[in-house]
């Protein structure tokens, strides 16, 4: 009881670790320096078990790591590990898409700052072998030795249905990316569009979900405007779900995901489920998040945020 399988994934294994709405919020808080408890709980808006539950289950997957207050306080600080601080690639492309797509003052006041090169920048995602922005047509999947059925645990998909658009989340950077991407069937269906799927029932065919849930999902990308809905047929009356800009723009924050959950969520060294080409260049793809005003490749530590006039946030919090 309580077994799914599902195709192996890559990005599957990295959403049942910090794929939950209130783990992606959490782990946000961290990257801009929110690390206690109470002020998690401010910051975020969710009930304290529901914290005190997320925080337990990032810290068993090795996401934060708690320890006292260094000043000498009672205080624990949750600090963010060796394998959490790499999702900082998925974070920026995050409010790369949320700036893109969402005009709001806190977004355009923000100034994203590159310390190495001391200028102003977006991210920018690129391969690292000829140079070029990675682009959702321009990348193919082959197998890899570690492409079979992967056996996942039902309790791993606990999921909360409340909309983050309600979380008074004072630093929300990317709630809307978070509020389309932190439900897990929803995530599915868009990585799956990914792969040129378009229709009803190539979804169903892939996912283990209801038909009435994913149809409710299917809805509600269209109502994002993640997808377009296109009739195919008339009799009976069939539509195609259609990647838009705004949907294809996800790509990049899938993409850093996925590659984080094949350097640190592989369950058993079976190595990676899934081989990408960049089509491009010809080249086995290694994505990487640059800086457009150098070029340098970006870490947590060099990136300065900047929210409007004396409202800096410091780069990431030591990882460890
Ligand atoms: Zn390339
Ligand atoms: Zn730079």
């Amino acid at each position: 009881m309580g077994k799914l399988i599902t195709r192996a994934s890559s990005i599957n294994r990295a959403l049942d670790q910090v794929g939950d709405k209130w783990c992606l919020l959490i782990l946000q808080e961290v990257f801009w320096g929110i690390n206690s408890f109470n002020d998690m709980l401010a910051a975020t808006g969710v009930s304290k078990g529901v914290l005190a539950d997320r925080l337990k289950w990032l810290q068993a997957v090795d996401c934060l790591h708690r320890k006292p207050d260094e000043n000498g306080g009672k205080r624990m600080r949750y600090h963010l590990t060796r394998k959490s601080v790499e999702l900082y690639d998925s974070a920026l492309m995050a409010v790369a898409w949320e700036r893109r797509f969402f005009n709001t003052r806190e977004l355009d006041e923000i100034t994203l700052r590159h310390q190495t090169c001391g200028r102003s920048f977006q991210p920018e995602l690129r391969c690292r072998a000829c140079g070029d922005e990675v682009r959702v047509n321009a990348v193919s999947y082959q197998p890899g030795p570690g492409a079979t059925g992967d056996e996942r645990d039902k309790k791993v998909r606990r999921r909360s249905s409340l909309p983050v658009q309600n979380v008074p989340s004072r630093r929300s950077l990317y709630k809307n990316l978070i509020n389309i991407v932190g439900d897990r069937w929803t995530a599915n269906v868009i990585a799956l569009s990914f792969h040129g799927l378009t229709r009803f029932d190539e979804f169903h065919r892939e996912l283990p979900v209801a038909t009435n849930i994913l149809s409710d999902r299917l809805k509600f990308l269209v109502e994002e405007g993640v997808f377009s809905q296109v009739a195919y047929q008339q009799r009976p009356l069939r539509y195609e779900y259609r990647l838009t800009d705004k949907g294809e723009a996800l790509f990049p924050w899938f993409l850093t995901l996925l590659q984080w959950g094949d350097r640190w969520c592989s369950p058993d060294g079976r190595g990676r489920p899934m081989h990408l080409t960049h089509v491009s260049c010809g080249q086995a793809l290694v994505a990487q998040v640059q800086c457009s005003a150098c070029g340098g490749v970006l870490t947590a530590h060099e990136v300065d945020f900047e929210l409007g006039p004396g409202a800096a946030i410091p780069s990431a919090g030591g990882a460890g």
